[in-house]
């Protein structure tokens, strides 16, 4: 498999390109759209076409490359069937395979960062968005996040996927690239809680500061990253 994390600096976001080989079709999951001039270089010179670009949730820390890349590429473009950016060529539904020739991924429900957002479960790892972090969790505290959701989803859902599956988050400020299920669930500090109240006490009482794009960055993503 070709497989590339792709990584933008002013936004910690992780970006995956994924083909069954060079040549072939590929897809592209959380794509920032001040990188968009390296993903369709990179594209070029793998003699890859992108057929699917798609985000895991909508993203309020950076601009989506979601438009720009469907105008350059004529890509289908896809979010989870609860967003509400109506831009997007298609949604997926929860348990939907998705993916292009020689790559399938499985849509997982995974609200609690956002309630639209999704991992998508491949083979042998998966991409969680920001629900599940290396040694963190996505924030809950808006676009209708939620704790308890959060709780579910990572402790109902992602770990109980293999033990061993890789995790590739959308982001990390520290710069871990990978981790596994099983050191999530033994080394992740948010997720050493007994219940799902103390996670809920432990995710509201964390006060972050808004993202600083956030009042830029959502409203342009509910239109794909295009102008108004
Ligand atoms: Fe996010």
């Amino acid at each position: 498999m070709l497989f590339r994390q792709l990584f933008d600096a002013e936004s910690s976001t992780y970006t995956y390109l994924l083909a069954a080989r060079a040549g072939g079709e590929a897809l592209l999951i959380d794509p920032v759209q001040g990188q968009t001039g390296l993903y369709l270089q990179l594209i070029e010179e793998l003699g890859l076409k992108l057929v699917i670009a798609l985000d895991t949730h909508t993203h309020a820390d950076h601009i989506t490359a979601l438009g720009d890349l469907r105008s350059a590429t004529a890509c289908t473009t896809l979010m989870g069937e609860r967003t509400r950016a109506e831009c997007v060529s298609a949604q997926f539904r929860d348990g939907e395979v998705l993916g292009c020739d020689g790559v399938q991924l499985r849509a997982l429900y995974t609200p609690g960062h956002t309630d639209e957002s999704f991992s998508l479960v491949g083979a042998d790892r998966v991409f969680t968005g920001d629900v599940l972090l290396i040694r963190g969790t996505g924030r809950t505290d808006f676009q209708n996040g939620d704790p308890r959701d959060s709780y579910d989803s990572i402790f109902n859902k992602l770990l109980r996927l293999p033990d061993e599956t890789l995790v590739y988050p959308a982001h990390d400020y520290r710069g871990c690239t990978v981790s596994t299920i099983a050191e999530e669930r033994q080394w992740n500090p948010r997720l050493q809680v007994q219940s799902v109240e103390e996670y809920v006490g432990l995710m509201n009482g964390l006060r972050l500061p808004s993202p600083k794009l956030m009042d830029v960055a959502v409203p342009a993503n509910l239109r794909c990253g295009r102008a108004a």
